[in-house]
This record gives structure tokens, C-alpha cells and sequence, in this order.
């Protein structure tokens, strides 16, 4: 492992991965980390430094210049062609020899695959050139917060960094799939979260019609549990507040995966699946549920599950 570690985003998710990674390395190692928000920097700071050495960075390009490994989550492409390609400051106004970047955030297949190319024509020594690799995350702030997340790597398990890319990664969570290719890490990201996005609104729907039948929220939940309706969504993030007692929809949405994040993932795979000649018939009605909620004051900024008030569905007290 890397004796210094980057690693720029410290929001929703990259906060709790950072503090995944603080306290999992090494107390010698040193972990630099870089967010625009000053706040969370210094939060992060008091937080961990009793895990082991954190630098707090000025700009990306220090971020590059003292570590070997960085890791960058932030929300979207152009935020992400920031923290790479900004002149002077962003991480390739460097040397770049040898470093390795991995990058989680959830963008589109094009932006990631540029930024891999401007990393391969950065200034670097080419006896040590560096690596970059989309790895997206899923698993939600409670899967980061536990250390349990699932990391869709754009590798072939045969390549020489693997190994060393699955060390780092099950430091924040559980499972490390190796999805072949540069860009496929990504691919496998908006898959899942069309079909995650998807199957929460078909939750939302089917629930709102067996409690308007008269049935219990969580003997329904239950119900489906165990027959073929069943999902990860049913069963941990049941979108009826009260379900999940421990989940973010029992907390009035505040937190986890914002409705805005799930409308840009299904717009960006909806774009991909354009792209590839995949035909989708439930895209429109997925797309506009999430637009439609992102909009409405009563949804946005929380989870995404809130497409279940955007229904209409009874909540209780
Ligand atoms: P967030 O908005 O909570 O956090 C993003 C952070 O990035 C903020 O702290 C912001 O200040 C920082 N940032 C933005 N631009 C920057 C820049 N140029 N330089 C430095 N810092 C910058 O977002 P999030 O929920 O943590 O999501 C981040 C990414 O992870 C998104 O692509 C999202 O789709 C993906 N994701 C989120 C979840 C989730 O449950 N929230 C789950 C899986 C994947």
C-alpha cells in the first residue's frame, strides 16, 4: 500500500469512505484530503486525527503532489473535469509519475474515458506511468458509513494494478467486481442504479396500493420479502417511512441518496443506453418520476425513496 493517501470530495459519501480509510490504514500513513468546503475539511480533521496524520490540501494539484494513491468522489462530470483539468490547480497540473487515481464519483462514460486519456498524456516519467481507473460505488451513505459498500471496477481482474486496487477499495467496503475495462465500471454504476431507481418507484407503487387496500406497511413489506416482488429496496430502504426503522425514508428522506443524484444517474443511463442502441420502454416514466419529484419542494434534497410521497403514498404519523 501507498504511504500517502489523496483524497478529494468529502461529501455525503466521500466523507464517510475517508473515514473508512483513516481509521483502516496504517497510523504511519499519511491521508491528504481537498474538498471546496472548508467545513467539512476541518470537521474531518478533529474527527480522525487520532487515526494517524491528515493534511489538509489548497487545491487539487496538492493533493497530487503529496500523495501517491487518490481517491476522488465528487457529484458530476463537470465537477470532476474541474478537480482533473483545472490549469494550475486541478490534479494533472503535476507531475504525475506513478500515481494511481481512482475515481467513484457517478458521471457519464464519455467524460470518464476523456479524463482517462488526459491522464495518460499528462506530464509523468514513462518508466512509471500513471493509472487511472473508474471504480463507481454503490451501496448509499449507510454502506459507506459501515465500511460496506460495492465497488464496479473498469479493470480486468489479469491486470497488474488489480490486486493493489482491491486492497484500497475493501478498506471501504465488501465487494470489488472487476468489470472487465476502462468505462465498464461505470457501465455496471448506471445499470444498477436505472434498475435500483426503477424498482423503488415499482415499490412505491405497489405499496401505496396494498395499504389503500387496508394492508400493514410492513407485513406487506414482509410479504414481499419473501416472494417474487422482493428487493434489496424492500428489505433495507423501504420507501413507507416506518418500514425500515434505521433506514433514511424513516427519517423524513433527510440524507442518503438525493432525489436529484438518482434523476441525473437515470438521465445519464437512459443517455448511455441511447448510445449503445438498448431499447428502454419504462425510461420515461422512471425519468419523469425523478424529474418531476427533483422539482417539487416537498422532495428535493432528500433520498430519492421520497418518489413515494411524490406519489401521493400515506405516510404515518
Ligand atoms: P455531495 O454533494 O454530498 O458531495 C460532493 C462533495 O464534492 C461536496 O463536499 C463538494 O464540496 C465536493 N466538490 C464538488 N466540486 C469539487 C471540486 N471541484 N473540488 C473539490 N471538491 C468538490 O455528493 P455525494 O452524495 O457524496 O455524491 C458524490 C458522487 O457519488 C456522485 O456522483 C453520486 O452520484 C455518487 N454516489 C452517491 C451515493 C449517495 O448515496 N449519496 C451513492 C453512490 C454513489
Amino acid at each position: 500500500l501507498s504511504q500517502r493517501f489523496g483524497f478529494i470530495g468529502l461529501g455525503a459519501m466521500g466523507y464517510p469512505m475517508a473515514t473508512q480509510l483513516r481509521r483502516k490504514l496504517p497510523t504511519t500513513t499519511v491521508l491528504v484530503i481537498y474538498d471546496l468546503n472548508t467545513t467539512a475539511l476541518e470537521n474531518f480533521s478533529q474527527e480522525n486525527n487520532a487515526f494517524g496524520p491528515i493534511q489538509i490540501a489548497t487545491c487539487s494539484k496538492e493533493v497530487c503532489d503529496l500523495a501517491d494513491c487518490i481517491i476522488t468522489i465528487v457529484p458530476e462530470g463537470t465537477h470532476v473535469r474541474a478537480v482533473y483539468l483545472t490549469p494550475e490547480t486541478g490534479l494533472l497540473a503535476t507531475n504525475t509519475t506513478g500515481k494511481v487515481f481512482i475515481e467513484s464519483s457517478t458521471i457519464d462514460r464519455g467524460t470518464s474515458l476523456e479524463i482517462g486519456k488526459a491522464v495518460a498524456s499528462s506530464d509523468y516519467n514513462p518508466s512509471n506511468p500513471p493509472n487511472f481507473v473508474d471504480i463507481p460505488v454503490s451501496g448509499g451513505t449507510a454502506g459507506a458509513e459501515k465500511g460496506i459498500l460495492t465497488f464496479m471496477a473498469g479493470a480486468a481482474e489479469e491486470e497488474p494494478i488489480f490486486p493493489l486496487l482491491r486492497e484500497i477499495c475493501l478498506l471501504m467496503g465488501s465487494s470489488v467486481y472487476p468489470c472487465g475495462a476502462r468505462g465498464l465500471g461505470i457501465a455496471a454504476k448506471l445499470s444498477n442504479n436505472y434498475l435500483s431507481g426503477l424498482i423503488a418507484l415499482a415499490t412505491s407503487e405497489a405499496m401505496n396500493i396494498g395499504m389503500r387496500c387496508g394492508l400493514d406497511p410492513k407485513v406487506l413489506s414482509n410479504c414481499f420479502a419473501t416472494s417474487s416482488g422482493g428487493s434489496w429496496v424492500n428489505s433495507t430502504v423501504n420507501p413507507v417511512p416506518g418500514v425500515c426503522p434505521d433506514a433514511v425514508t424513516s427519517r423524513g428522506y433527510e440524507g442518503g441518496f438525493k432525489v436529484q443524484l438518482m434523476k441525473k444517474d437515470m438521465s445519464l443511463a437512459v443517455e448511455t443506453a441511447k448510445q449503445v442502441g438498448a431499447k428502454l420502454v419504462l425510461a420515461d416514466a422512471g425519468l419523469g418520476a425523478y424529474t418531476a419529484a427533483s422539482e417539487d419542494p416537498k422532495c428535493r434534497d432528500r433520498d430519492s425513496r421520497v418518489v413515494y410521497r411524490w406519489l401521493g403514498g400515506h405516510e404515518p404519523e
